[in-house]
């Protein structure tokens, strides 16, 4: 069927079931008609239409002529594509296995923000800045439930200094930021920062081209995660307590650093190898081929030699702007990613490694690479 016709019913077919779903909740906060849900317990990230106006697989507005869920999901057909062309006037190069942008290495020069984040405090400092100077509304992050001791993550807005800071740091099981999004328009926001991995990164850019209409707009800055992975709850009970005997309250800060590292309440300090982990890959991010959220205005990681930067790809003019002005204000320094060759080497190698997970049956365009990197 027709792009501007297909609907839920090829959604469900051709991403929904077909593997090629992360789980990003696009098409739920798209819906306008309210017939799409989101399945986050027992590990199932993924959307599905209620039990009226269509059952499971069908949708009897979209075969009225509602194609809103296609038209935000970042992995239906030529999402790729269609999102380089419109923004770059082109297709992506093979050569360009990371996505366009200039890296660099950046980190907040408040220390309260630095020592309470992640890598070097980038995103934060970067959502600070835009809150406070008036260029974004709200920011849509992930949060912790409760007082943090679950380690559930969940989305959440962050509209202050203060809600920033609370939802910073990494957690490596799954946060669709997305879906926080009706919260925020409730508040009142109209510019809304996104902070998320590959799969969540790529939805604005995928509205915008296909003409989502509010939501397009509304969502005006996209902030990415690098992202090879994230795991399934059953990692904090089946792996860290059982085999380590870490529980999960015990647990302060993790960070994936070609180990996972685990620091605990007790001051202690716990390394488990990635390969132990890879059981628990969370199955939306099997066939996931974008490491490093190649549609985002600015994406961030935590890889090279220098523990206390953040990895910056600026992707984008308005994150070109935006870096900028937070240099201006003295809110960040940086430095040259020639500083660290191999963060950038290895920025090359992690994103290879993703795009040859794109099914070979899928649109090609995601899986393509120089033919010295193939094999
Ligand atoms: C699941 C996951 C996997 C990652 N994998 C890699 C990797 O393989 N290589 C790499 O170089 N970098 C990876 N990163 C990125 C890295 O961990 C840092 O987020 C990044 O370097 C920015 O650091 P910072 O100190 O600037 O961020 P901070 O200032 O600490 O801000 C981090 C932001 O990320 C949000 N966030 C935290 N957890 C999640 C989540 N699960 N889902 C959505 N949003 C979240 C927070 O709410 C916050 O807004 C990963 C991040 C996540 C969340
Ligand atoms: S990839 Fe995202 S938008 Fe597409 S079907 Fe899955 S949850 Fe919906
Ligand atoms: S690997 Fe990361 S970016 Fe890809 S689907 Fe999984 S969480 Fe999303």
């Amino acid at each position: 069927m027709a792009l501007d016709k297909a609907h839920w019913r090829e959604l469900f077919s051709e991403v929904v079931t077909s593997g090629l779903c992360t789980g990003c909740a696009a098409c739920v906060v798209a819906c306008p008609h309210d017939v799409l849900d989101y399945e986050s317990a027992n590990g199932v990230y993924r959307p599905w239409h209620l039990d009226i106006d269509g059952g499971r697989e069908g949708c009897t507005h979209g075969d009225k002529g509602c194609t809103m869920c296609t038209r935000a999901c970042p992995r239906f057909r030529n999402w790729e594509a269609e999102i380089d062309t419109h923004r770059l006037g082109r297709e992506r190069h093979d050569e360009e296995v990371f996505g366009v942008g200039d890296v660099l290495l950046a980190r907040a020069t408040d220390l309260e923000v630095r020592d309470g984040s992640q890598d070097g405090g980038f995103v934060s400092a970067l959502l600070i800045y835009a809150l406070e100077h008036d260029v974004i509304d709200a920011a849509l992050v992930s949060g912790l439930e409760g007082d943090g001791t679950s380690w559930l993550a969940q989305p959440c807005v962050a509209r202050t200094r203060e809600d920033v800071m609370a939802s910073a740091g990494s957690r490596y099981t799954y946060s669709a930021n997305l879906l926080a999004y009706q919260n925020a328009v409730e508040g009142g926001a109209e510019r809304i920062a996104l902070v998320g991995m590959g799969c969540m990164a790529s939805a604005p850019g995928v509205m915008q081209v296909r003409k989502a209409g509010k939501i397009a707009r509304r969502l005006s800055l996209t902030v990415g995660l690098l992202c090879s992975k994230t795991f399934d709850d059953a990692i904090f009970e089946e792996l860290f307590q059982a085999r380590y005997g870490i529980a999960r309250a015990q647990i302060v800060k993790m960070n994936i650093k070609g180990i996972f590292q685990i620091w605990t309440r007790d001051g202690a300090f716990h390394e488990i190898p990635l390969k132990e982990a890879h059981a628990f890959t969370r199955e939306g991010c099997l066939h996931c081929p974008d490491f490093a959220a190649e549609h985002a205005d600015i994406s961030t990681g935590g890889i090279g030699a220098f523990g206390d930067w953040t990895l910056v790809i600026v992707r984008t003019e308005q994150g070109r702007d935006l870096l900028g002005h937070l240099v201006a204000a003295g809110a960040i320094e940086t430095r040259p990613g020639d500083d660290d060759p191999g963060a950038v080497a290895l920025l090359h190698k992690l994103a290879r490694v993703s795009r040859a997970r794109w099914p070979e049956g899928a649109v090609p365009g995601p899986r393509r690479l120089p033919l010295t990197l193939h094999g």
